[in-house]
């Protein structure tokens, strides 16, 4: 079923005590009930992050995972690692993995195989660049994103799917996409899922929408009927703005 969610990506940010201490800021601001609340912080801090985050609503999500359970993969961490600390969250598909670390539909489509096989959720991301955009090509370009990462899967593994678009030119940039070009994408979204699936899986899956949002724009855009949150990358390093972007809710 669709779900209020806004998450947090705190990507390569925070060390282990600037960690902890956003964690304690967020956990003494009021957050919107009926707003479900997730932070991604580094690796190095899942562990903590998790034992930290026991007492309040606030899920926890890893940034990335390797398709494979165990091996050989200097540098990596799989699903069955984030699962042991208690991470059941892993977003997949950032726009920063696919430009570079040459992360493209077929490995993504196996990450996305892995992450739901040891039982986790997906937050998958996706979105044009600039020059899709110019050109018209777009949906074009989200179609192809989906299909090549995820249209292989069953209808039954997007109870374990969250859609997370994040067209690139917005993200980090301070451009945000206008509430009516988040509206418009959201929407071609659910067609094009309900062309591959059905209308009914088209309406239940839930579409964050991601690329500079703030406390000054997350209401209009939490507000568009297909926007159902938002992945907040710069804004979530601080709790207050993080916290003014999920009150911004219109729930
Ligand atoms: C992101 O990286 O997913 C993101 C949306 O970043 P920002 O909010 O900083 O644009």
């Amino acid at each position: 079923m669709r779900r209020p969610l806004v998450a947090g990506n705190w990507k390569m940010n925070c060390d282990k005590q600037e960690s902890a201490d956003l964690i304690a800021a967020l956990k003494s601001e009021t957050l919107k009930e009926g707003v479900e609340v997730m932070i991604a912080p580094t690796f190095v801090n899942l562990a903590a992050t998790v034992d930290h985050t026991q007492d309040a609503a606030i899920g926890v999500a890893a940034q990335n995972m390797h398709q494979s359970a165990s091996g050989a993969y200097t540098g990596e961490i799989s699903g069955a690692m984030l699962k042991s600390i208690g991470v059941e969250t892993v977003i997949l598909g950032h726009s920063e993995r696919r430009a570079y670390f040459g992360e493209d539909e077929a490995l993504l489509a196996d990450k996305v195989k892995a992450a739901l096989a040891f039982g986790m959720q997906v937050i998958f991301c996706f979105g044009e660049v600039i020059e899709d955009r110019r050109a018209g090509k777009h949906f074009d370009v989200v179609a192809a994103q989906l299909k090549g990462a995820l249209y292989d899967l069953d209808e039954a593994a997007y109870k374990q799917i969250v859609l997370a678009y994040e067209p690139v030119w917005a993200i980090g940039t301070g451009e945000t996409a206008s509430p009516e070009q988040a509206q418009e994408m959201h929407a071609f979204i659910r067609s094009n899922m309900a062309e591959r699936y059905s209308e009914q899986l088209a309406q239940d899956v839930t579409i964050l929408y991601g690329g500079s949002v703030k406390p000054n724009n997350a209401g209009e855009i939490f507000g568009q009927p297909d926007v159902d949150g938002g992945l907040i990358g710069g804004a979530s390093l601080k709790a207050d703005s993080f916290a003014a972007i999920v009150n911004a809710f219109p729930v």
